[in-house]
């Protein structure tokens, strides 16, 4: 238990001393919790230690916990692959969504969005590693994408997402560099699509950069990361 409390100051140290490298505000910086596999009595710890935003990849799972922790406020984020026959339950029971790559799933997502809560946040997941096997838009399809989406009137498009490959194999040294480079591509696609490029299409308002897990936190802000998603770094190896 104690394990955990250290591991989030590690995590939030890690956080502070990477954005001052940024030369960025360390407070604009979320710390989302990624809790799959990890019960809800752990979850309650983090809680305790000021954790209140907590990202699940697993609907039932998540629904579940929800139930247990129904007595704390916190802030639901869905992080996992999207089934359609899934969105319901998804639409009313969390806060935001990071990982929607099909326009189906956003259509539904908004029909589906109870009209007594605020909008759902969601993010764009985008395929900045090009991989076949990856989930995500692919890059040249986000700025359309974005549009199609910002028009849904119960969701709130906030920003883009994105799970590149592991870098693997390389020495210390260019470990960082190789890591960055997906990561500004996907800083860059919001630039486009804030700024309303290719031309003729007005700009957006898109505040959110959802990057950055236990091993590239440090890339991810570097590279404008407004969250960070962070599992085995907080709640230790999945088995
Ligand atoms: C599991 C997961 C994370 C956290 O990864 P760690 O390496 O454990 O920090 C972040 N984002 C997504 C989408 C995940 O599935």
């Amino acid at each position: 238990m104690t394990a955990i409390l250290s591991n989030l100051q590690a995590v939030h140290s890690a956080i502070d001393r990477a954005a001052q490298l940024a030369q960025r505000d360390a407070a604009q910086i979320t710390l989302l919790a990624v809790s799959k596999t990890v019960s809800a009595e752990v979850m309650r710890t983090a809680y305790s230690a000021g954790q209140t935003a907590f990202g699940e990849n697993y609907l039932q799972e998540a629904l579940d916990k929800m139930q247990a922790l129904r007595d704390l406020p916190i802030e639901w984020h869905f992080i996992g692959p999207i089934q359609s026959n899934k969105t319901r339950a998804i639409a009313e029971n969390f806060s935001w969504v990071h990982s929607v790559d099909r326009l189906k799933i956003a259509e539904r997502l908004s029909a589906q969005r109870p009209p007594h809560l605020p909008p759902l946040n969601v993010c764009l997941q985008i395929n900045v590693s090009n991989e076949d096997s990856k989930s995500g838009v692919a890059p040249q399809d986000a700025v359309a994408m974005a549009h199609a989406i910002a028009k849904l009137p119960h969701l709130k498009l906030r920003g883009l997402m994105a799970i590149p490959a592991p870098v693997e194999n390389l020495p210390p040294d260019e470990t960082l560099a190789a890591q960055r480079a997906p990561l500004a591509l996907l800083r860059s696609l919001l630039q486009q699509i804030n700024g309303g490029k290719p031309a003729n299409i007005s700009g957006m308002n898109l505040d959110t950069l959802s990057m950055g897990m236990s091993h590239d936190l440090e890339a991810a802000i570097l590279e404008g990361a407004t969250i960070v998603r962070i599992g085995t770094a907080i709640f230790g190896k999945r088995g």
